[in-house]
C-alpha cells in the first residue's frame, strides 16, 4: 500500500506560506517519496497552493459541508473545495468535534458529500486521553469508526486518521504498541465492515509526528502514513518526515509479520 503522508495546517497561513509548498514540491520532485503527499492548507490558499504544488504534491481541504450548496453563511461543500483544486478533505477532526459540535451523524454525512463531489477523504477518529486511561481506547475508535462512515461510501483510497486527541499538539505520544494496538483493530473493523475493499484503505496515525519520532510510527505495521499539524507548517520539517519513510522492503517486511 503507498503511504500518504499529509500536513494539516489549521488556521494557519497566508500567502506569504506558499513558499513552504513550493519547497515541499521541488522536495520531492527531486526524490520522489514513494508515497502520496498531500497538503491541507486554509481554504483561501487551496487555489494558489495547488498551482505552487506543480502537480507535485496533492492540496486538500479541513473540513466541508454535508450540502452541496444553500443557505450556509461561511461554509464551502465539497463541490467547492474539489471547484478550487483540492483533491482531498480531511473529515470529522478532533478539533471540528469538539469545537464545532461535529457528532459522528455529522461527519458521516460530509464523508458523503466527499465521496458525492469526487474528493477524497482522511476520516479522523481517536480517543481522549479519560477515555484511554479508563481502558476505552480501541472501543471508542471502533465506534467513531462506524458511525463516521455510511456503508458504500467508502472511497478506494480513502484513509482513516487514528489521532488520539491528547496527543495532538501536545508533544506527547503513545508508544508504539499502543498505536500498532489501535492499528491492528481499525484494520480488523475495516474488513469485518467492507470485505477485501476494507485491506485496502490507508489508516494514518496522528499526534504531535515530528521528524524526529517519524520513523518509528511509520515502520509500525498497519500505519499507512501520517496526518501532521504542527510540524507540516515548515517545509524542512515535513521534509524530513517524507524522508522517515521506511524503504518499501522493510514495510513488506512488516505486513508479513503482522
Ligand atoms: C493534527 O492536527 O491533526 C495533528 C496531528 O497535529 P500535531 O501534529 O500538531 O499534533
Amino acid at each position: 500500500m503507498r503511504p500518504l503522508i499529509s500536513g494539516n495546517w489549521k488556521m494557519h497561513g497566508t500567502a506569504a506560506q506558499l513558499g513552504e509548498i513550493v519547497a515541499i514540491a521541488a522536495a520531492v520532485r527531486r526524490v520522489p517519496p514513494g508515497a502520496d503527499i498531500l497538503i491541507c492548507p486554509p481554504s483561501t490558499l487551496i487555489t494558489r497552493a495547488v498551482q505552487a504544488a506543480g502537480g507535485q504534491i496533492a492540496i486538500g481541504g479541513q473540513n466541508c459541508a454535508a450540502e452541496i450548496s444553500g443557505a450556509f453563511t461561511g461554509d464551502l461543500s465539497a463541490e467547492m473545495l474539489t471547484d478550487a483544486g483540492a483533491a482531498w478533505v480531511i473529515i470529522g477532526h478532533s478539533e471540528r468535534r469538539e469545537h464545532h459540535g461535529e457528532t459522528n451523524e455529522i461527519v458521516a454525512q460530509k464523508a458523503k458529500a466527499a465521496w458525492r463531489a469526487g474528493l477524497q477523504a482522511i476520516i479522523c477518529i481517536g480517543e481522549t486521553a479519560a477515555q484511554r486511561r479508563s481502558g476505552h481506547a480501541l472501543s471508542v475508535c471502533a465506534e467513531q469508526l462506524a458511525g463516521s462512515v455510511q456503508d458504500g461510501i467508502i472511497a478506494a483510497g480513502n484513509a482513516i486518521g487514528y489521532e488520539p486527541l491528547w496527543a495532538i499538539g501536545t508533544g506527547h505520544t503513545p508508544t508504539v504498541a499502543q498505536v500498532a494496538e489501535v492499528h491492528g483493530h481499525i484494520r480488523e473493523c475495516l474488513v469485518a465492515r467492507f470485505g477485501a475493499p476494507g485491506e485496502g484503505i490507508r489508516i494514518l496515525y496522528g499526534g504531535s509526528v515530528n521528524p524526529a519520532n517519524a520513523h518509528k510510527f511509520l515502520s509500525v505495521p498497519e500505519v499507512g502514513g501520517a496526518l501532521i499539524g504542527g510540524a507540516s507548517l515548515k517545509a524542512k520539517d515535513f521534509i524530513a518526515i517524507i524522508r522517515a519513510l521506511p524503504v518499501p522492503a522493510a514495510r513488506v517486511e512488516h505486513s508479513a509479520v503482522a
